[in-house]
C-alpha cells in the first residue's frame, strides 16, 4: 500500500479532555490555599488597602481548588499545537525547533537577572554579546552594520524604512513613493503605509519574480525604495535581482530586503552582495528563536554604509577591550523600542549561531532547502504547481485538481489536522489562487518528510473519491469546523466544550 500513510492517525482523542470554563467549574466556598492561622491579629481589608482600590464584586470569580486550577490550564494547553509536538510545516513562518542550549544560555542568571538601567561596566558581558551578534549578522547578510532594537520582524520593516526616509530627507528630498511586487506579504504595504508612503504595486513575471523590465517602467526619482524578499514568497530566488538594483540604485533608490526567508541563503549568498541596502531579520525563523505567542520577539535590522548615521540609539561600541554604549548619534532616527530591544532573544540568537558555526549554518539553510524540495516531488503529482521552478525553503501548490471534487486549501487544511499535522500556510501568496505554502524547515527527518508527504497524497486521494470526508474536517479535535467569520465578528468568549 505504497500510498498509505505509515501511521494514518498521528493525533489520538483517549487522553486529551473535555474542559469546560474555569468560571463552570466553581464551587462555593472552594479554596486554592491551605495557610497555618496568623500570628498576627486580622484586620479588616479595607483599613489596611483604601477603599478606592478595593474591587466591590467580581462577578463570578470561580472559586477552585489549586489542582483545579493546574488541571484546567494544563488541560487547555493540550489542545494546543507546538512545534515540539509535531511538523509544523506553516510556509513564510519558518517553524523550525527552538534547541534547549539557547534557553539555557538565556536562563543564566548573568544574562537574565541584569536591569537595563546597570551601568556599563556591570554589563560588559552583555554588551559584548550584542556587539558581536551585530558583527556575526552583518558578516552574515553583508551589511554593515546592524540594529539589534527592533521587537519583530514587521517592526524591522517599519524601522528600515525610517531610516530610508531619514536618508532621503537628508538629501533634501524623502520622495513619496514603495515599489513592492504583487507576491509581498502583508506587513510590506503595511509600513510603507506607515511611513507615509505610497505603495506601487509591480505585477510578478510569469516565472514568479520581479521582472527588471516592470521595475524600469515604475522607478523614477520620487521612488525612496524597492522592497523585496528573496527568496520571495513563492519560495523563489529573484534571480533578476542584481540588475534589478542596479536599476533603482541609477535614480536614487534604495532597495530594502525583507529578510524573512533569509534562512535559505545563510552561508551561500548575502543580500548586501545582491544589491540590497537594508534587511531585517527575524531572528525566529531564521536563528531558532521561539515564536513570541504575543511575547517578546526581535527583528533586527541591517544597513550597507550610507544608512549607518540613521541606525536607532544607543548603538554598542567598543574601545579597545570594552563596550559602551553610544547615544551621541545627532542623524539616528531614535528609539525604536524600550532600552536596546528584547535581550532575551539575542541570546538565544547569539547561541545559535555560536553552536552551529559557519559550517553548521550553511548546513541548516542547505536542509531547509533540501526538505521542501523533497516534499514537493513527492507530492508535486497530486497537487497543481503553479510555477515551475525550482522552489528554496518553502514550495506552493495549489488546490485546483481538488476544487474540481469541491475540496478548498482550507479543507485540505483542516483534513491534515484529522492526521495529526499542523497545517501549512493557506491562500498566501495572494497571487496563487487556493494556495498551500508548505515549509517543512530543516528540523524535520526523512521519515517524518515522508509521513506528512503520504498523508498530503492521502488527502488528494480522498478529494477525488469521497470528498465528504475533507469536507467534514477536522473530526478528531475538541472544537470542529467554526464560522470563522462570525468568530472573528462576534466572538464569543464563553462558548462552551462539547
Ligand atoms: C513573517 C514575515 C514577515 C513579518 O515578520 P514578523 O516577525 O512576523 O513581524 C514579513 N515578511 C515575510 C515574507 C514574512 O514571512
Amino acid at each position: 500500500m505504497e500510498n498509505k500513510p505509515s501511521d494514518p492517525v498521528q493525533g489520538i482523542q483517549g487522553l486529551v479532555y473535555r474542559e469546560d470554563l474555569i468560571f463552570e467549574q466553581s464551587a462555593a466556598g472552594r479554596v486554592g490555599y491551605s495557610l497555618p492561622e496568623a500570628e498576627v491579629p486580622e484586620v479588616p481589608v479595607d483599613t489596611a488597602i483604601p477603599a478606592h482600590l478595593l474591587r466591590d464584586e467580581i462577578v463570578g470569580f470561580p472559586e477552585v481548588a489549586e489542582l483545579d486550577v493546574l488541571r484546567h490550564f494544563t488541560r487547555l494547553s493540550q489542545w494546543n499545537y507546538a512545534i515540539d509536538l509535531g511538523t509544523f510545516p506553516l510556509g513564510s513562518c519558518t517553524m523550525k525547533y527552538n534547541p534547549r542550549v539557547n534557553e539555557e544560555v538565556a536562563r543564566i542568571p548573568g544574562f537574565s537577572r541584569i536591569h537595563p538601567y546597570e551601568p556599563e561596566e556591570l554589563v560588559q558581558g552583555a554588551l559584548q554579546l550584542m556587539y558581536e551578534l551585530e558583527r556575526y549578522l552583518a558578516e552574515i547578510s553583508g551589511m554593515d552594520r546592524v540594529t539589534l532594537q527592533p521587537a519583530a520582524g514587521a517592526h524591522g520593516e517599519l524601522t528600515g524604512l525610517l531610516m530610508i526616509r531619514a536618508y532621503h530627507a537628508s538629501q533634501g528630498n524623502p520622495r513619496r513613493k514603495v515599489i513592492l511586487p504583487d507576491s509581498a506579504h502583508g506587513t510590506n504595504p503595511a509600513s510603507s503605509a506607515l511611513c507615509g508612503y505610497q505603495v506601487v504595486e509591480l505585477k510578478s513575471s510569469k516565472e514568479g519574480v520581479v521582472d527588471p523590465q516592470a521595475v524600469a517602467e515604475v522607478m523614477d526619482e520620487d521612488v525612496a525604495a524597492l522592497m523585496t524578499t528573496n527568496p520571495n514568497t513563492l519560495g523563489i530566488f529573484e534571480k533578476h535581482i542584481q540588475t534589478v538594483s542596479d536599476i533603482v540604485h541609477r535614480k536614487g533608490g534604495l532597495v530594502y530586503c525583507d529578510g524573512a526567508n533569509l534562512n535559505a541563503l545563510v552561508g551561500i549568498a548575502r543580500p548586501g552582495d545582491m544589491g540590497f541596502d537594508v534587511i531585517q531579520f527575524n531572528l525566529h525563523k531564521t536563528f531558532s528563536t521561539p515564536h513570541g505567542g504575543g511575547g517578546p520577539g526581535a527583528g533586527p535590522v541591517g544597513v550597507k554604509a550610507p544608512l549607518i548615521p540613521f541606525l536607532p540609539v544607543p548603538a554598542v561600541e567598543r574601545d579597545g577591550d570594552r563596550y559602551r554604549l553610544d547615544y551621541n548619534r545627532p542623524q539616528s532616527i531614535g528609539r525604536v523600542r524600550a532600552f536596546y530591544g528584547n535581550f532575551g532573544m539575542l541570546v538565544r540568537a547569539y547561541t545559535y549561531i555560536r553552536t552551529l558555526g559557519p559550517d553548521g549554518l550553511r548546513r541548516m539553510a542547505e536542509t531547509a532547502v533540501l526538505n521542501a524540495n523533497y516534499l514537493l516531488h513527492r507530492i508535486k503529482g497530486y497537487y497543481e504547481v503553479p510555477y515551475p521552478e525550482r522552489p528554496m525553503h518553502e514550495c506552493v501548490v495549489s488546490d485546483k485538481h481538488q476544487l474540481e471534487h469541491g475540496v478548498k486549501a482550507l479543507d485540505i487544511a483542516k483534513r491534515l489536522i484529522d492526521y495529526g499535522y499542523h497545517p501549512p500556510t493557506i491562500y498566501f501568496p495572494l497571487i496563487v489562487k487556493g494556495a498551500l505554502m508548505i515549509e517543512p524547515t530543516e528540523s524535520e527527518g526523512k521519515e517524518r518528510l515522508d509521513r506528512l508527504a503520504e498523508v498530503l497524497i492521502q488527502i488528494a486521494q480522498e478529494a477525488e473519491k469521497e470528498p465528504e470526508t475533507v469536507l467534514r474536517a477536522p473530526t478528531k479535535t475538541v472544537v470542529s469546523r467554526l464560522n470563522e467569520t462570525k468568530a472573528a465578528r462576534e466572538p464569543n468568549y464563553r462558548w462552551k466544550a462539547r
